[in-house]
């Protein structure tokens, strides 16, 4: 966006009388543009505009020819979709936080089964213990997983670098449910010491950076599941049904590893021996499946792309399988395998196959699937869903789950969260890319009728996008503050930058070479949406991602009718008092409605009360704040905002150094003038001399050469005079 391609305001008051419903303009008006604006009178605090018409079309809710204040129209619902998390659904309190939404979102629960008693959520926060200077490279997991009784006997070879000099303390995670029987480090038997949830090994000799060693753990019990019910002994129909599923801190549950997203393995095997009329899902690719005799198998899954621990996932029973195929070239198809409950067979067969669609559309919009030369696959579970890298486990076959589910291949799995305080870059990507699928295979109505439930529900947002309560899983999967702002955080984002920028930096980011197969923090996101769109988008992440709850906006309008000359003012304000951010910086949709035709512009408001000023030739009928929806905030009604009496407040910051901004109010039309003064009454700037509609105004004095002490500025509206005092400080 260039901000020369307008140079006047003659050429948006040409834009008004466009019919042409893909024009559209863009203007952004720096702060030195603005203070040529102030000089000459034209326009106040007009940073940024853009301007599109739209046909007449008959409005959704009733709008009103005055100056008062309106709502925003409530967002339609979808009373039959389901919006589905992953989910996590565990103990009574999650559940019933889970109906809670259902309910404000006026969906049904119909199409899950939500297993609250597989689960025993133990509250602990189980964070990694492991040393950081192992950076673990493999994972092979050879496990014997038995159910009568429960039990998992295993031998883990855990492989890494060293990267600290003269380490000789290696620590791994393992909850002291399960029992170590012996440790092997590069073959050789070594002393360890099992703590709650670690152990410790004490290394025959101290190891070097770059240094490689390879650690094989012995052991065995029965996991207790935690979490988000890390390890799970079930049954259907009374057939043993058993599955995993670790995040976030529940792999040690059940296996020794490093606890966290972090630091991912470069590849890992899955070898797991059970009964044989099991079959077992799993990471990869399924390359062998011995029959051991005695009634025992052993099936061999091996993942050759990077992983983290929490996507290390097994479900196993007596599943029937079919598959689908994703042919994502004329020569090349890709496996999608599913293992579902033989009882449950005619209903996925029904719905999985979708997932095919979906494939393509993320693959379209994203890159080609993540782990192409292996497979995509279900199994199933109870709970809803868990992206568990290349074989997600599935406990519904409702489609937004299941388009979720693989869309974390691509954010979670692929670029998986480097902390959990940066959840939202695998939860609001999954559930945004939902929305993504819906819009591209059922069109735009199928978008809004998933993105409206999923705003009013992160509306109801309590906490910070970018460092939820990371304690317990119940705590870190908040649905409206991660999945549901965080969606709404990239359909703002989206608005802001336009479509195809949007979908440019998305793209970009899935495709980063530092990133793809790797782990990003918030950061690494907001770099490159900065660099594909040019913009700085710091305003954004900062109030959206690092600060709390949403703006309240208020706004009034009046139209000066003076020919071609007209103007319309649109009065904003936010609400004082609250502090983080202290006002939401946005760029804001109004609607105009005339007679004759829609206008949607696009104001850029960066101050708690701002009045934009816009050549309007034809009489509005109706001015509607946000009409589509494209911000989370609450409009509130009430009186008009127009201020009723003349005021001139505090500059702010004062004291000062470089630059301060001051704010007042006229409550009619009237010439003014702004001017600061020295103690001696000399005139040193005039910073508003202008006829001004009734309004707030808030003007930016950016001083230079102007030395240390107090300065006067004094507002001149009509007969009203009003001075203030400031302080330079050099
Ligand atoms: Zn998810």
């Amino acid at each position: 966006m260039n901000p020369n391609n307008i140079k006047s305001l003659d050429t948006i008051s040409k834009i008004e009388i466009c019919h042409c419903e893909a024009f559209f303009a863009e203007v952004p008006l720096f702060e030195s543009r603005t203070e040529r604006n102030l000089k000459n009178g034209t326009i106040l605090f007009f940073h940024y505009i853009k301007i599109s018409c739209l046909p007449v079309r008959q409005a959704s809710s009733s709008r009103r020819p005055s100056t008062s204040l309106r709502t925003a129209s409530t967002p339609s619902r979808s009373d039959n979709d389901c919006v589905f998390f992953k989910p996590f659904l565990v103990n009574f309190i999650f559940i019933a936080t889970i109906v809670g939404l259902h309910i404000a979102f006026g969906q049904t629960r119909s199409n899950f089964e939500f297993e609250k008693n597989a689960f025993v959520e133990r509250h602990a926060k189980v964070q990694s213990l492991a040393s950081n200077w192992f950076d673990v490279t493999y994972y092979k997991l050879d496990l014997n997983i038995a159910s009568q009784p429960n039990y998992l006997t295993g031998k883990v070879t855990v492989a890494g670098t060293c990267r600290q000099n003269n380490s000789q303390l290696l620590t791994l995670d393992l909850s002291n449910t399960m029992r170590v029987d012996l440790v092997l480090v590069n073959g050789a038997s070594n002393v360890f010491v099992q703590r709650s949830s670690s152990f410790e090994i004490t290394l025959a000799q101290p190891y070097q950076s770059g240094e490689v060693l390879s650690v094989t753990i012995f052991y065995q019990g029965t996991p207790a599941s935690s979490g988000l019910g890390s390890f799970t002994f079930n049954t259907h129909n009374g057939v043993p049904w058993i599955y995993s599923l670790s995040e976030p801190y529940g792999a040690s549950d059940w296996w020794p590893c490093k606890n966290s997203p972090s630091d991912k393995a470069d590849s890992a095997d899955i070898i797991i021996t059970c009964d044989s009329i099991y079959k077992v899902g799993s990471q990869g690719k399924l390359v062998s499946v011995i029959n051991n005799g005695s009634g025992k198998s052993t099936m061999h899954w091996k993942e050759r792309y990077p992983i983290a621990s929490y996507l290390i996932s097994i479900a196993l029973t007596n599943y029937v399988q079919f598959s689908n195929w994703f042919k994502y070239s004329p020569t090349d198809s890709m496996e999608v395998l599913n293992y579902v409950l033989p009882e449950h067979l005619s209903a996925a067969q029904q719905s999985l196959p979708k997932v095919i669609d979906m494939l393509s559309i993320f693959s379209d919009a994203f890159g080609l699937y993540p782990f192409i030369n292996e497979k995509y696959g279900h199994s199933e579970f109870t709970g809803g869903g868990m992206e568990h890298q290349t074989m997600t486990s599935l406990g519904t076959f409702n489609e937004d789950v299941v388009a979720h589910e693989l869309a974390h291949q691509w954010f979670g799995d692929m670029i998986t969260c480097r902390t959990w305080s940066d959840l939202w870059l695998n939860e609001g990507f999954a559930e945004y890319s939902t929305g993504i699928y819906r819009e591209r295979k059922y069109g735009t109505a199928s978008y809004w009728d998933y993105m409206n439930p999923i705003l009013q529900g992160a509306a109801s947002a309590a906490g910070i996008v970018g460092l939820p309560d990371t304690t317990s899983a119940q705590k870190l999967f908040n649905f409206s503050l991660i999945y549901a702002k965080g969606a709404s955080v990239l359909h703002m984002l989206r608005h802001v930058l336009g479509d195809s920028v949007f979908f440019q930096a998305i793209r970009s980011y899935a495709n980063d070479p530092q990133l793809k197969y790797s782990t990003a923090v918030t950061n690494d996101f907001q770099k490159i949406c900065e660099s594909v769109s040019g913009r700085n988008l710091d305003y954004f992440f900062q109030e959206w991602i690092y600060g709390e709850n949403t703006p309240t906006y208020q706004y009034s309008w009046s139209w000066n009718d003076a020919g071609d000359s007209s103007l319309l003012s649109i009065h904003l304000k936010q609400p004082a008092g609250r502090a983080n951010p202290v006002f939401f910086t946005m760029p804001l949709d109004f609607r105009i409605k005339t007679a004759e035709n829609d206008t949607t512009v696009t104001l850029f408001n960066n101050a708690l009360m701002q009045t934009f000023t816009i050549p309007f030739r034809m009489k509005p009928i109706s001015v509607q704040l946000d009409p589509d929806n494209w911000v989370l905030k609450k409009v509130i009604s009430g009186e008009d905002i127009l201020p009723t009496e003349y005021r001139l407040e505090q500059n702010y910051p004062n004291p000062f150094n470089s630059g301060t901004k001051i704010l007042y109010l006229i409550p009619k039309r009237e010439n003014v003038t702004l001017t600061i003064y020295d103690l001696l009454g000399r005139n040193i700037a005039a910073l508003v001399n202008a006829r001004q509609d009734a309004g707030m105004y808030e003007v930016q004095w950016t001083t230079q050469n102007v030395s240390s002490g107090v300065y006067f500025y004094r507002l001149t509206a009509g007969d009203v005079q009003i001075q203030k005092k400031m302080i330079v400080i050099r």
